[in-house]
């Protein structure tokens, strides 16, 4: 199988609840490695820019509210299908449909403030890195 490299963010509920320590640790029990990391406040344009492709959408200007509404933790991780694993780990989109024992499950409120973002394919994975990461900055291990 291939080693792939995934973008992941924890969103600002779970970043205020305390929980980066226990997500980590999923990734790593998952043979996910951590990469290259950065927190970050982001403003406006920043989020704008990375959910352009959902711009059209009636969630748009509510999820941008969301994801700037505090710091964020912003992640590479690789590991051998890396992308579909870490949607794994993720679940459903809607924390009420996500199966038991997932990120979501565990840890979003609602389908708006759902704890994090993970990359859904290896194109957009390699899209959204370099939207944060320059190539130096990523320590593959
Ligand atoms: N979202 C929302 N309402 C919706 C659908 C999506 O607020 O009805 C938000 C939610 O935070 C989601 C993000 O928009 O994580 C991106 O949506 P997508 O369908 O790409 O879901 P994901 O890939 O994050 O599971």
């Amino acid at each position: 199988m291939a080693v792939e490299r995934t973008l992941s963010i924890i969103k600002p509920d779970a970043v205020a609840k305390n929980v980066i320590g226990q997500i980590y640790t999923r990734f790593e029990n998952a043979g996910l490695k951590i990469v290259a990391a950065q927190m970050r406040h982001l403003n406006r344009a920043e989020a704008e820019g990375f959910y352009a492709v959902h711009k059209a959408r009636p969630f748009f200007k509510d999820l941008v509210d969301f994801m700037i509404s505090g710091p964020v933790m912003i992640q590479v991780l690789e590991g051998e299908n890396a992308v579909l694993k870490h949607r794994d780990l993720m679940g459903a989109t809607d924390p009420k449909k996500a199966d038991k024992g997932t990120i979501r499950a565990d840890f979003a409120d609602s389908i708006d403030a759902n704890a994090v973002h993970g990359s859904d394919s290896a194109e957009n994975a390699a899209t959204e890195i370099a939207y944060f990461f320059a190539t130096k900055n990523i320590h593959s291990r």
